[in-house]
């Protein structure tokens, strides 16, 4: 489903260069569930964005889904992205005096669907998030790991076939960090989405089943993790 080779990625503001990625090679199955680790500064967001093709990289290859990224239009590239992809962030980026319902509703707003279609997906994705008693409470009236939910449903509303998520536990407690965890686990397991998901706690990357660690620029490991080996005895 993604095939990376060779990718670098190079910042270039006035004279300075930073190489943020630098020929990095990567295949992604559908259905694999990813842990991204490495360092701060290693390249993980900036891998993450080309992923969701919110950017572009310097040079290299990336295929999604057989298609060659450089080869498409921005439009083509937005269109790629609102069809296939779902983001979730460290911060929620909730607006925080709106409903959870609405919060989730306003990416299908922006996208011109009828409200009632709408409506029917945002309670759906609620629901799925175990959030459906919550539609009408404001963000600042639900813990953090509710909050991460509401996020997580937004970001399904278009039936994404890839999640993305960077530090999607970094603001959370143990256990609001696990309960988030248990529902990448059941979209991974329940409904095939391939989720990729950026961490620095190695709890949390256990939870995956293949880590793949970055150090400045490359990717310095690919294992899978022993929760796929038990699973595939079992
Ligand atoms: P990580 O997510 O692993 O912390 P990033 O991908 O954010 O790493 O950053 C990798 C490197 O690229 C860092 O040196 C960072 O300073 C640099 N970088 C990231 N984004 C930009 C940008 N928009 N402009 C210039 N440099 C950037
Ligand atoms: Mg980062």
């Amino acid at each position: 489903m993604i095939d990376i080779k060779k990718l670098t990625k190079t910042y270039k503001n006035g004279s300075i260069a930073v190489t943020a990625l630098k020929d990095v090679n990567l295949r992604i199955e559908k259905g694999e569930f990813i842990g991204i680790m490495g360092p701060s500064g290693s390249g993980k967001s900036t891998f993450m964005n080309i992923i969701g093709c919110l950017d572009r990289p310097t040079s290299g290859i990336y295929i999604l889904d057989d298609k060659p990224i450089a080869k498409m239009t921005d439009n083509e590239l937005a269109e790629v992205r609102n069809s296939k992809i779902g983001f979730v962030f460290q911060s929620f980026n909730l607006l925080p005096r709106t409903s959870a319902l609405k919060n989730v509703e306003l990416p299908m707003i922006y996208a011109k669907m009828s409200s009632k279609e709408r409506r029917r997906r945002a309670l759906e994705a609620l629901d799925w998030v175990g959030l459906g008693d919550r539609t009408h409470h404001n963000p600042n009236e639900l813990s953090g790991g509710q909050k991460q939910r509401v996020a997580i449903a937004r970001a399904l509303v278009n039936k994404p076939s890839i999640i993305l998520a960077d530090e999607p536990t970094g603001n959370l407690d143990t256990k609001s960090g696990n309960e988030v965890m248990e529902i990448f686990m059941r979209l991974n397991k329940e409904e095939g989405v391939t989720v990729i998901l950026v961490t620095h706690e190695a709890d949390i990357a256990q939870m995956t089943e293949r880590v793949v660690t970055f150090r400045d620029g490359v990717i310095v490991s690919d294992e899978l993790n022993n929760r796929g080996e038990l699973n595939s005895v079992d």
